[in-house]
């Protein structure tokens, strides 16, 4: 990428003092992503599109690992099909963007009133602008599938979707953003639901090997589930602020699009039954878990897995001579590193001084920087600084090793830290008290008893404004099971994990 034009002086809010300025000039800093003028809109920009790509790339070759094969789907939607599947059609009908007519028209006067809506274009049925691809993927599915040789019929899109939002914060909320979303059709309810499952492992893995970001994983209450389905699974992260992310979401849509879109096969003993469904997505927002996860006051810190730039190289020189001699040891250094594989950056700008570079690459967000001077050459080393902290002189000869070790070493220091913080700020076993004054605080994961009923779940939530996150998987588990519901005390059917949340 092209680093940023001019030095800017340190313009990003402290985490202590406002998180969510903090959250906006981290990303302005990094050049991630800016407002658009469509209101609810964002662009992102290369430096964080590259992060994006690095994701797509990771999770694609994990889904085409696992049997999945990308299609393409249309952006519109007949507006009756979503009127097919009840809780679907319910869920998203607040948020969803219409087309109603085909064509504008010139009317003859000046400025905003030069075109006009030609009413004679108006749609016969309105499409929607897809806020997800259930309905028009199954009403495919219907078509293509016949016998229980078709199955499993196992698809994923990357694509765009429009979910109409007035609050806008990047990355996390906005009215478009990207995602993948897979769909899948099954004989029966267990091949789905180790379906649902294998794909949130997927999800755990990447968010914990790539992004650095720890999970936990679990199911989600009936008032939490995704419109119209069975069991909605989910990975949620603990972001700095102590507000929950729910990071991905796996769903057992059972046979509910199936029974609506009539996804029907032959079974082997010859008769017909309705085929199972999962759905699967992340999105965007993953940027928006990465920067909340990893940076801190100087601004983003990328993990090296996803980092767009690994390597920065900033020469050191006063005259020309040394400025030859630091250049032709820098390209070198740049061509060993790229030859293994990592996107390195070679800073030989002569407008600004090193100190300026150094702040620029940081708020970038790049793990590794090496300093090469003409006393470092003298000496045969390069100093290399860590992005997390710490610095110190490496051999030349040997600089690939070293920039090598020290990514793996941030990479494995990053999840760790995340880890311990998460930890640090999650309690067991809570009662009531404990709870609201909790959730009142610093906040958290709070894992306490729960009584299955969604009443309690509404009234915590109108409460502290925390929901369940997750009832979660046993290995997250407290060691002695609740006996009580934390809020009203009747006898508790599963541990939950409660949050404030994005
Ligand atoms: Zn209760």
């Amino acid at each position: 990428m092209a680093p940023a034009q001019k030095a800017t002086a340190q313009r990003i809010t402290p985490r202590a003092k406002d998180f969510s300025e903090w959250y906006g000039d981290v990303i302005a800093q990094a050049q991630l992503a800016d407002y658009s003028p469509v209101r609810g809109c964002m662009v992102i920009r290369p430096h964080g599109y590259r992060i994006w790509e690095l994701m797509q790339r990771a999770l694609d070759d994990m889904f085409r690992a696992s049997g999945h094969r990308n299609a393409y789907f249309p952006l519109f939607i007949p507006m009756s099909f979503l009127a097919k599947e009840a809780e679907h059609v319910e869920g998203f009908a607040k948020e969803v963007a219409l087309v109603t007519h085909t064509r504008l028209r010139a009317t003859g006067k000046e400025g905003t009133a030069a075109i006009e809506v030609d009413p004679s274009s108006a749609l016969e049925e309105p499409l929607v602008v897809r806020p997800t691809s259930e309905t028009i993927i199954y009403a495919m599915f219907a078509k293509w599938i016949q016998s229980y040789r078709d199955l499993p019929l196992k698809l994923n899109q990357w694509a765009n979707v429009v979910r109409w939002e007035l609050r806008t914060r990047l990355f996390l909320r906005t009215t478009e953003f990207l995602w993948q979303e897979g769909h899948t059709a099954h004989v029966d309810e267990p091949d789905a639901e180790s379906e649902a499952r294998l794909i949130l492992e997927i999800y755990r893995d990447f968010a914990e090997t790539w992004m650095a970001m720890p999970v936990i994983t679990g199911v989600k209450t009936e008032s939490e589930k995704f419109a119209g389905a069975l069991r909605t699974y989910a990975i949620e992260a603990l972001m700095q602020d102590n507000k929950a992310l729910q990071a991905g979401t796996s769903h057992n849509l059972g046979q509910n699009f199936a029974k609506a879109f009539n996804v029907q096969y032959q079974t082997a003993a010859g008769g017909l039954a309705y085929v199972w469904n999962t759905s699967w997505g992340v999105s965007t927002r993953l940027i928006g878990g990465l920067i909340m996860t990893h940076s801190d006051d100087n601004g983003l810190v990328a993990p090296p897995k996803l980092a767009p730039v690994q390597v920065a190289i900033v020469p050191i020189w006063k005259t020309d001579e040394e400025k030859n001699q630091v250049s032709a040891i820098g390209y070198r250094v740049k061509e060993d590193l790229e030859k293994v594989g990592m996107r390195v950056e070679f800073d030989l700008r002569d407008n600004l001084k090193p100190g300026a570079k150094y702040f620029e690459w940081e708020a970038l967000g790049v793990p590794v920087r090496l300093e090469i001077g003409p006393r470092d050459l003298a000496s045969g080393q390069a100093v290399l600084a860590r992005r997390s902290g710490g610095k110190g002189p490496v051999s030349l000869n040997e600089v690939t090793k070293h920039v090598h070790r020290a990514l793996e070493e941030i990479q494995a220091a990053l999840f760790n830290a995340a880890k311990e913080r998460r930890e640090q700020n999650s309690i067991r076993g809570v009662t009531k008290a404990q709870f609201l004054e909790f959730m009142k605080g610093s906040g958290g994961f709070a894992y306490g008893g729960f009584c299955g009923d969604p009443g309690c779940e509404a009234e915590i939530k109108a409460q502290t404004n925390a929901t369940i996150r997750v009832l979660p998987d046993p290995e997250f588990r407290s060691k002695d099971a609740p006996r009580n519901c934390m809020w009203c005390g009747a006898p508790s059917v599963a541990e939950a994990v409660w949050a404030q949340a994005y």
